[in-house]
Order: structure tokens, then sequence, then C-alpha cells
């Protein structure tokens, strides 16, 4: 562990008291000017750690700053060699830049994290509303050896990693909107986009970026008009549980530890079993967004290739592909 992670660590065990540059130098058996640094280091990552004289240093409560040292102090040991992260104050978009690093060679398991994007994407280019403090956005770049056809399970194992996590720290039930968005009280509180490159002449991935945007709180400014309806996030929920210490740091490592484990079952699918309970259109009356007679289509099941399994009113079945249509439930 570096100095810098001790003094995090103990700083964070200790909120609202204030312990000697001394005291922290000798539990940490340092310098005192080792800690000094390491201190400045932290609130370079935005952390506010006051400091006052012949009092020492203190953190407060309800600290919630995304840092990589944050994040350190949740994932597995396992996990800390294997993955590196980055995190940026604000950024285009996670995947975007994470594409650029891929093409540069850059290994699996690196992570780009950002406070805020200014060009945050959905799928076909749609927008993702991505706005400073509140959210995670974040890039996970992976190199599976699997077939191009296979890719559509990093995101259903995404959905899965988010949605489990989720659950577990808020003590909530999300739910899964194929093929690629998590509600949570009926509302858009996440989406995942994953975007690859492929190698022609083998067909299989060079490379898959998964992008991941979550709505922890309401954004300052609250949601634009256009998205006001859909949007929405698990604000409050951290406030009763009294769970915003570090809250964005244990989620962001929650989902890593998770994505790792179902990694492995990449090829077998199994956590498509878990996709499934935790599908919000299994059993629902949906509609194609694009067909202008809304003709209802009742959901009976998600097949082996992540395909929607739909029967028309007329008793005909279809198996719908998550790149051709976006569904709606209908009211
Ligand atoms: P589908 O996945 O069914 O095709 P979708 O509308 O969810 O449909 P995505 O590409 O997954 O499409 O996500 C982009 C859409 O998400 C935007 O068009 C907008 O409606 C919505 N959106 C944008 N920003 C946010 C946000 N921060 N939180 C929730 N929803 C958002």
């Amino acid at each position: 562990m570096k100095v810098k992670d001790k003094v995090l660590k103990i700083l964070n065990e200790n909120k609202e008291t204030y312990l000697s540059g001394e005291e922290l130098a000798n539990r940490i058996g340092v310098s005192r000017t080792a800690v000094w640094k390491a201190i400045k280091a932290l609130n370079d990552e935005g952390y506010a750690i006051s400091a006052i004289n012949k009092l020492g240093y203190r953190m407060s409560k309800g600290d919630d700053v995304i840092s990589v040292t944050g994040i350190g102090q949740y994932l597995p040991t396992n996990l800390a060699d294997t993955v590196k992260i980055e995190v940026y104050k604000t950024i285009t978009s996670t995947n975007t830049v994470l594409k650029q690093k891929a093409s540069d060679d850059a290994s699996e398991w690196l992570i780009l994290i950002a406070e805020e994007q200014t060009e945050g994407r959905g799928r076909m280019n749609r927008k993702f509303y991505s706005p400073s403090d509140t959210g995670i956005y974040m890039s996970v770049l992976l190199r599976p050896d699997c077939h191009v056809t296979q890719a559509l399970f990093i995101t259903t194992m995404t959905a899965v990693a988010v949605a489990e996590t989720l659950d577990e720290i808020f003590d909530a039930d999300t739910k899964i909107k194929w093929v690629n968005d998590i509600y949570y009280d009926n509302k858009k509180i996440c989406g995942i986009l994953t975007e690859a490159a492929v190698n022609v002449e083998t067909s299989k991935l060079d490379y898959a970026v998964v992008g991941i945007g979550i709505n922890v709180k309401e954004p300052k400014d609250n949601f634009p008009d256009e998205i006001k309806d859909i949007a929405g996030s698990m604000t409050g929920l951290e406030l009763q549980k009294d769970i915003n210490d570090n809250l964005r740091n244990r989620i962001v490592a929650k989902i890593v530890e998770k994505m790792y484990d179902y990694y492995k079952e990449l090829n077998n699918h199994q956590f498509m079993g878990k996709y499934k309970e935790k599908s919000m259109l299994i059993g629902k009356d949906v509609y194609i967004l694009t067909d202008e007679n809304k003709e209802n289509l009742h959901v009976t099941d998600i097949d082996d290739e992540a395909g929607l399994v739909v029967r028309h009113d007329d008793g005909r079945v279809e198996h719908l592909k998550s790149g051709e249509v976006s569904v709606r439930i209908k009211e």
C-alpha cells in the first residue's frame, strides 16, 4: 500500500477527528513530510481534508469523491494488480477515449472513470446526459477471446453486475430492461454501451469497451426536460441508509469485482439465468418503438442468444434481436 492509501484509510476510519501529522507518520512508519505530501495528493484528487495548525488533519463525513485511491480501498486484493484505473474530472466520453487507448494497445482491464462527460453517448449515437458529481461514467477495456456474435453477452453480463451491485449497496430491487438499461422505480438509472473492434480475418473481437453510465444521485440542475420523465436516480436512499461516505467508490469497486467474476462465464453465459430473473420485460406487453401501429407483443422469454422472445396477438412467436429494435412497455 502506498503512503497515500494508508493515510486515506486511517482518515476514513477516523472521520470527523483530527489526527496530527506526527501521529499519522508514526502509525504508518514514514516521515511527517511524506504524510504532508500524501495529504496534498489526496486533496488534488478532490478530497476535502482540512488541516488545522496544532490539531492536524481531518476528513468530514459524507465525502463521496471518486478517486483511484478511494476505489482501491474497496477492490479485492487479487484485482489490485490486474485492474488499472484512471479518474478524470471531465472527459468527452469515457468510451471514446478508451477506444483510442485500446487501439494504442492498452491492456485489458484498463478502466476510465469520469465525474462528468461532455459527449456521453447511448446506442445509435443518442445522447447520454452525464452531469458532474452525481453519477458514475466508466468504461472498461476487455480483450475476450470470443467470436463477434458473442459480443452482446458482454453487455448482458455487465447489466447483471451493475444491477446486483446497486441492489446490494442500496438494498433495492433494480430491473434490467432488455437489453442494456437498468431501471429503478420505473425510471432509467443506468445505460450500458458496448463498442467493439473486430479482427476481420478471424471474426473474433480485438477488444470491447463497455461503457456504464449511472445516475447515482439526482443531478444538481435536475434532468433536462427531454428526459425528465424517463430518467431517475437512487437519490435519497444514500441518506436514508446513511451510506453516502465513499458511495460511488464502493459502487465502482463492486461492479468491477462482479464483472471480473462474470467475465469467466462469458463463453457459457451462466449469468443469463440472473439476467432473466432481473428482467423488467418478461411477462409484460410491449411494442416496438418505431412501429406506428404499436402492435401488442407479449414478452415470454429471453432466448439463448439474448434475443427477446415475443408472442404476437395472432399467436406467432418472434425472437427480436437487440441491434435492430427498441421496445417500450405498454401502459
Ligand atoms: P433502447 O435501449 O431501448 O434502444 P434507450 O432510449 O434507452 O432505448 P439508449 O441508447 O440505451 O436508448 O440510451 C440513450 C437514451 O437514454 C437517450 O435517448 C435518452 O432517452 C436516455 N437518457 C439520456 N441520458 C440519460 C440519463 N442520464 N439517464 C437516463 N436516461 C438517459
